[in-house]
């Protein structure tokens, strides 16, 4: 068993002082006490460590690559997605495992305990099976193993290249599969994270309503029952009017008259939605996965916010591109896009919850739902996903209760996080994971030859 004891802890009835928590050798939570004297591990700030929603680790490599202006006229989602094709030509299963590796040190070092990796470069280049169809899910899994990350792996389906059913294009053969094949590496896929403690776990990814039919998303539906599902949804205009055209619904719409969407589902991005659609999708409880960082930089819009909180709807945090890796930025960036818009502050503060607290609290809880892991919150029974702050520092000495949170997000950065664990595992320590430097020599070796072959 482990003892850490915190100064102060956010706990499910809000901040305590001198708490202490046990963790067991499953990796759970076994007992939660306050007012406990100092022992074992000691730390000054214990938050639960959230859920990364959203994340494909392969493009972690391609960060900083599309920041220069295309031939067109105006650069866009859609020139990103070129470079991120031809980026993907070269990409070896070793490449795969080594990025993923990088990440998901970053994430744990950003105060994240689980990536939820929508995983969809399954194949060769060119679109030839690897000998074993989830050859790219197990380097996932294995460099799960390595960094100590909780993973719930999201198997992503990936059928066409249009709305319109047309043939997957050049840069999309590496993703393909047709339903049979899907089943098959959906299975493999779930049997390489038996190696992976008991925390890991499956989820099913059908990758939007433009590369999935009607049928298949109904088949991915129905293949983990009680497993958590994910889309992307209207992220883009282009996408919305292109699901106009073929289906005669908007794309949230379209789902909402023929889906039954419920906590299972997680919805990628929502950015471009009316506001009967929000309001209709946020009472279903489906997770909305907001990634702002990412939608920021590609220019997505900003998602519906006030209307979505107001009408009770759920959210969590993802990384999504991992064009940088920041948990305190992404619920800023959501934050300031919000007041930027509304010309007004404290969007998502509440009566007793100021903003911060309650950007944190939507994200665990939003977290937790979309990577089905029992976890979000320091509480017996849960996984062990802790994350301590350092409070002897400028931006956090003397502050109180939710003001902890308050600075941490919008005057901190991701160097006041001291110590993380996934499910009891505590890969952290001083802000550095135990591997670090290791991980980060063979991502140099990865990014050197890509350099050498692009
Ligand atoms: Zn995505």
């Amino acid at each position: 068993m482990a003892v850490i004891w915190a100064k102060h802890a956010l706990l499910p009835a809000g901040w305590s002082d001198s708490v202490r928590v046990e963790v067991g050798a499953d990796g759970r939570i076994t007992n939660v006490e306050i007012a406990a004297a100092p022992a074992g591990e000691q730390v000054g700030l214990l938050l639960p460590a959230m859920v990364n929603l959203h994340s494909h680790t392969f493009q972690r490599a391609m960060a900083g690559l599309s920041e220069a202006r295309g031939p067109q006229p105006r650069d866009t989602f859609w020139t990103w997605r070129q470079i991120m094709y031809r980026f993907l030509d070269h990409l070896t299963p070793d490449d795969v495992e080594a990025i993923a590796t990088l990440a998901q040190m970053e994430m744990l070092e950003a105060g994240f305990a689980t990536n939820v990796e929508f995983h969809y470069l399954h194949h060769r280049p060119g679109g030839a099976h690897y000998d074993n169809i989830a050859e790219t899910s197990e380097r996932i899994a294995a460099a799960a193993a390595r960094t100590g990350i909780g993973l719930t792996l999201l198997p992503a389906h990936y059928q066409f290249g249009g709305v319109d059913r047309r043939p997957l294009g050049p840069g999309q053969q590496r993703f393909g599969t047709t339903p049979d094949e899907f089943v098959t590496l959906l299975d493999a896929a779930e049997a390489a994270l038996r190696h992976l403690p008991p925390d890991a776990g499956i989820g099913v990814a059908p990758h939007s309503l433009r590369a999935v039919s009607p049928e298949a998303l109904a088949l991915c539906e129905s293949l983990r029952p009680g497993r958590p599902l994910h889309i992307h949804l209207a992220e883009q205009i282009p996408e919305v009017d292109e699901v106009q055209a073929a289906r005669g619904r908007r794309p949230v719409e379209w789902l909402l008259d023929n889906f039954s969407p419920d906590p299972r589902w997680t919805l990628i991005h929502l950015t471009h939605m009316t506001e009967d659609e929000t309001r209709r999708l946020a009472a279903t409880g489906a997770v909305a996965g907001l990634c702002p960082i990412t939608e920021s930089n590609l220019g997505d819009g900003i998602f519906n916010g006030t209307i979505w909180r107001d009408a009770g709807g759920r959210l969590g945090f993802g990384s999504d591109s991992n064009i940088r890796i920041s948990l305190i930025e992404e619920l800023r960036t959501l934050e300031y896009s919000q007041r930027l818009r509304d010309t007004g502050r404290a969007i998502f503060a509440e009566t007793g919850r100021s903003t911060g607290r309650a950007l944190y609290d939507a994200g665990l809880d939003g977290g937790a739902t979309a990577a089905g892991r029992e976890t979000g919150a320091i509480a017996t029974g849960l996984w062990a996903d802790l994350c301590a702050v350092s409070l002897d520092n400028a931006v956090l000495f003397g502050r109180k209760g939710d003001e902890r949170l308050d600075s941490l997000i919008f005057a901190g950065g991701d160097g006041l996080v001291r110590d993380v664990w996934a499910a009891g595992r505590h890969i952290v320590r001083d802000g550095r994971h135990s591997d670090h430097d290791r991980i980060v020599a063979d991502y140099l070796a990865c990014i050197g030859r890509l350099q050498e072959v692009m």
